[in-house]
């Protein structure tokens, strides 16, 4: 698959010019999933995790995001593509 993740988070650690998204996978949950779990849970563990439903788009977020500089980057095992 030749997928493209455009994101206009720029202070997010895989944001990457042009708006792209350079984290070799993400994951998107629910804003309720996001608050609630450890940074380690992410998208390296997406095939363990329960689906559910959300209602809008406001109602959910990127949990790969990780503030830029912040030294937490390798939590989450999520590599940030060149
Ligand atoms: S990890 Fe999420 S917030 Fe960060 S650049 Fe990618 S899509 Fe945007």
């Amino acid at each position: 698959m030749n997928q493209h993740i455009h994101c206009i988070i720029n202070n997010c650690h895989y944001w990457s010019q042009g708006n792209k998204c350079a984290a070799n996978e993400i994951l998107v949950t629910s804003d309720e999933f996001g608050a609630n779990q450890p940074d380690r849970i992410d998208a390296t563990m997406a095939k363990q995790l329960t689906p559910q439903p959300a209602e809008t788009c406001m109602a959910t977020c990127c949990k790969t995001f990780v503030l830029k500089g912040s030294g937490d980057a390798n939590v989450d095992r999520v590599q940030k593509m060149s």
